[in-house]
């Protein structure tokens, strides 16, 4: 991991604080000792971790990419981190991000872009400069950055919309989003909370499922976070895949037997890409291949999740962003005296554009004036949404009990699916110049997370899987396995197979 840091990170610009080389050899050594004793903490003890720079840790800055916070040393750290390193885990160091978790190609950076470095590893650094710069994704776009250039064995992430999945997508590794409330959101600096999860990038499917289960605990500080009991409610509620009318020898060889995929009609929409049309198919075949049963399905309310999103996670977002005021923590401005504006100086100078914005519109929908028509309207769709998913599920969800109507059996309804497949974006990897400064319309960047949107706000697992590259421009591209609330392990299940 050291040796990949130092010879590409100053291309990716992914890790921005780096602990220190002799203190991550003296833990890694302590490791070593540890498995060759066999009291290794962990399957991943020993391993090196990034960290999205918007968890808290007690070494090192949490500066959420933003000025408002470049000098912030958090008190305490995060409860999924702690976690890890329970585990063995190693911190490596904090990771660049879009300032606050807002955007989608991490431009929005007081370090600067992180750059997508798939291929750099089989170059050297002065061919890669010649290329033409590709986005790493956002908003986590450093973390997937990091592990995609092995300078991590994995990173965290969070995932409000789409931020794990999608850069994982254009770097070509794994990003994962569990279910909202499985793991603890404590010391991950709020963005929108009835969205923020906890996501991971990892190089596989396996990695994933195994820094996941470290994580995923009932956490007294997070009141959002599943408790033991519910985590138990669900696992009872989802029930194993009948396979008994199945052969053995075919139960051995077809790793999806019994499980039903579904193909969501509404997100084969115009702005798809050929290509990721083609990959699209190819990854229906290779499910049929490993004897899942593939159904196209409908989720008639998609096209209105990016605007619901927009409306519920920028009203969020404002109103979380306010403890940022110049008093209690984080930048404060030097003008503090004139007219007796220090709140409005400290974010104006604090908060970068994208922020601001977001904030403005976040204020807007929630003044009494629109709070009808846009906050209300969009906590109605989202609901609808939510019974779009639950009606195509063939579980149920396992904390509201619903089946979207009053089936009976929903399980035995061979219309449902237990999974679903979608890409995770329309395209491969735009270039950096096409998406930075005022390149792009903010309301079109908005675009990028169409497909990663409707499980944030349904609130249900979802991962992009790395699925070969795109014939044209040699860039990868990911899947995005979804499945019911709860049910990560079915996410796995088919993940594991594309992959
Ligand atoms: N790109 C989306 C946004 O800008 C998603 C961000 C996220 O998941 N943190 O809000």
């Amino acid at each position: 991991c050291l040796k990949n840091v130092a010879k590409y990170n100053k291309y990716a610009n992914a890790f921005i604080d780096l602990v220190q080389p002799e203190h991550i050899r003296s833990q890694a050594a302590e490791a070593t000792r540890r498995w060759a004793s066999g009291t290794a903490k962990s399957a991943v003890d020993g391993a090196v971790m990034g960290y999205k720079m918007n968890f808290c840790t007690s070494e090192l800055r949490t500066t959420c990419s933003s000025a408002m916070l470049e000098n912030f040393k958090a008190p305490y750290t995060a409860t999924a981190i702690k976690l890890l390193e329970d585990a063995g885990v190693i911190m490596g160091g904090k990771i660049n991000m879009d300032e606050f978790g807002m955007g989608s190609h991490n431009v929005y950076s007081i370090d600067g872009p992180a750059r997508n470095p798939f291929g750099i590893t089989a170059r050297t650094q002065e061919e890669t400069a010649d290329l033409d710069t590709r986005s790493a994704g956002g908003s986590s776009g450093g973390s997937a950055a990091a592990v995609a250039s092995n300078m991590c064995f994995a990173a965290l992430g969070s995932d409000t919309g789409g931020s794990v999945r999608l850069p994982a997508s254009y770097c070509g590794v794994v990003g994962f989003k569990p279910s909202y409330g499985r793991i603890s959101r404590w010391g991950l600096v709020a963005y929108a909370s009835s969205l923020d999860t906890v996501g991971t990038l990892t190089k596989t499917v396996d990695d994933a499922q195994a820094i996941y289960q470290i994580m995923a605990k009932e956490d007294s500080k997070d009141s959002t976070c599943l408790t033991e009991r519910q985590r138990k409610t669900i696992a009872q509620t989802i029930k194993p895949i009948d396979l008994t009318m199945f052969k053995d020898q075919d139960v051995k060889e077809k790793p999806l037997l019994g499980v039903r995929v579904g193909i969501p009609q509404e997100f084969n929409v115009a702005e798809l890409a050929p290509a990721t049309k083609d990959l699209w198919r190819r990854g229906i075949q290779v499910l049929k291949d490993a004897g899942a049963v593939v159904i196209p399905v409908s989720l008639p309310n998609t096209k209105l999740a990016v605007g619901a999103y927009f409306t519920l996670g920028t009203a969020e977002a404002s109103s979380n962003l306010q403890r940022y005021d110049g008093i209690r923590y984080g930048h404060q401005s030097e003008k503090k005296d004139e007219n007796d504006a220090l709140y409005s100086h400290t974010r104006s100078e604090g908060f970068g554009k994208e922020v601001k914005r977001r904030i403005l519109l976040g204020t807007y929908v929630l003044t009494s004036g629109s709070f009808d028509n846009f906050f209300l309207r969009a906590q109605k769709i989202r609901q609808m949404i939510r019974n779009d998913f639950d009606r195509v599920f063939s579980r149920q969800n396992a904390i509201t009990g619903s089946c979207g109507d009053n089936l009976e059996d929903p399980e035995n309804d061979i219309t449902r699916v237990h999974a679903l497949l979608t890409p995770v974006a329309v395209s491969t990897a735009p270039k950096l110049k096409d998406v930075i400064g005022d390149q792009i319309d903010p309301v079109d960047a908005f675009l990028d997370d169409i497909f990663t949107i409707p499980a944030s706000l349904a609130g249900i697992p979802s991962m992009s899987v790395p699925f070969g590259t795109c014939t044209k421009d040699g860039f990868p591209m990911g899947l995005q396995v979804m499945s019911q609330y709860g049910d990560e392990d079915m996410v796995f299940k088919v993940a594991r197979v594309i992959e």
